[in-house]
């Protein structure tokens, strides 16, 4: 469990994603933080030691990254663990059989499976609702209800979530409000300033950007929260490496380099989809024409790279994921490179078909994660593809 440093709090957002959370290397004084890949620690007696014994428990390239991006949330404490999907088993571990959990209806495919197949079975039960409409939240809730699980903008809707609507409901039942940021990042959505316990991410995407590890990454500035997430970490111990860990710090020294990009292209590109007479629908926040726009500006900075289109035609939308030559056909999202995905048979097909269909997540939706390459380049390589579809 690991706490950020005082000073931390101090500085602009690009100042922190530097420096935050780290320390200067007592050795020889590397300005970068060294990957310590090790095990154990040395003890100089019995029970005399520097507050690091066994690595499960205890990493300085961990707690780095930690309080880092803590540090980025606004958050007081932070938990690394081997993948996102390691971070919510971690959130679910809070809860017991027969508690209930309210849950987003377009979360990650992932968190989906997870909750339903592995904790459904655990005796915890799960209402998925859609959460564009925060009434719909109040009406699912029971006297078991013990979460609120929402992902913002969702993938690959693109819906949003009313952060402070659903903190304000979080608080005034006592529920465990946890927010999913993957999508927009800290630089862009700080779901911590509008009520949430808990922030989860998918380090594997934007914080790492690079699309070269896999990792997820917990952060809360509630104690008690803190301390039983601290508990679960190193009981179940599903806790990332040293060189994934210096792997996501590094590329969060550039992330809001990097989301200034996503989001200039992601604007741009949106825009472009809206006048292109094969594409049916265009779903991206930072687009007025999108319905919940007004929210998006509310409580985020920006809208990200993150696009989906749907062609009206699965053969269409299959030709056009097979015959871009910049955006890669590839599952995962928010590197430096561009990626085309098609949901239904990729991301989502742990998905159940009819709910799949309900929420318009249909066949021909192709999803996009904009990289930070030339915006003309990825115009024109739509375009092309798009051409050779029809
Ligand atoms: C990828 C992703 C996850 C799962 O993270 P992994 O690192 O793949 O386990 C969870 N939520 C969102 C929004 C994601 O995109």
């Amino acid at each position: 469990m690991t706490r950020i440093l005082p000073q931390d709090h101090e500085h602009g957002f690009a100042t922190r994603s530097v420096h935050a959370g780290q320390v200067v290397e007592p050795l020889a004084g590397a300005v970068m933080t060294p990957i310590y890949q090790t095990s154990t620690y040395v003890q100089e007696g019995l029970g005399k030691h520097r507050g690091y014994e066994y690595a499960r428990t205890q990493n300085p390239t961990r707690e780095a990254l930690e309080r880092n991006v803590a540090s980025l949330e606004g958050a007081t404490h932070g938990f690394a663990f081997g993948s996102g999907l390691a971070a919510l088993d971690a959130v679910l571990k809070l809860f017991k059989s027969g508690d209930h959990i309210i849950c987003g209806e377009n979360v990650y495919g992932g968190s989906h499976r997870l909750m339903e197949r592995i904790y459904g079975n655990l005796g915890l039960r799960v209402t998925f609702v859609d959460m564009r409409d925060v009434s719909n939240i109040e009406r699912a809730a029971t006297a078991a209800t013990r979460m609120i699980y929402c992902e913002t903008p969702t993938n690959p809707m693109m819906n949003l979530t009313d952060l402070a609507a659903v903190g304000d409901l979080a608080q005034a039942h006592g529920y465990l409000y946890v927010v999913d940021n993957t999508f927009a990042t800290p630089y862009f959505q700080r779901p911590l300033e509008h009520g949430a316990d808990i922030v989860l991410h998918s380090t594997t995407k934007y914080l790492n950007g690079h699309s070269d590890m896999v990792g997820g990454l917990l952060v809360t500035s509630r104690d008690d929260v803190a301390e039983r997430l601290g508990f679960i970490q190193n009981a179940a111990g599903a806790v990332p490496g040293p060189m994934d860990c210096w792997l996501a710090l590094r590329g969060i020294k550039t992330l809001p380099l990097r989301m200034r990009q996503h989001d200039a292209s992601g604007r741009r590109i949106a825009e472009w989809l809206t006048r292109q007479q094969l594409v049916t629908k265009v779903y991206y926040p930072g687009l007025p024409s999108h319905p919940q726009h007004e929210i998006a500006c509310r409580q985020m900075s920006g809208f990200g790279g993150m696009i989906s289109l749907d062609l009206g035609d699965p053969g269409r939308a299959r030709r056009l994921v097979e015959g871009t030559r910049i955006f890669v056909l590839a599952e995962s999202l928010g590197g430096v490179e561009s990626l085309i995905g098609h949901p239904a048979s990729m991301t989502h097909a742990s998905v159940p078909p009819a709910m799949r269909q309900a929420m318009g997540l249909t066949d021909s939706l192709v999803r996009l994660s904009c990289g930070v390459e030339d915006t003309d380049d990825l115009i024109a390589d739509l375009d092309q593809a798009m051409r050779a579809s029809e």
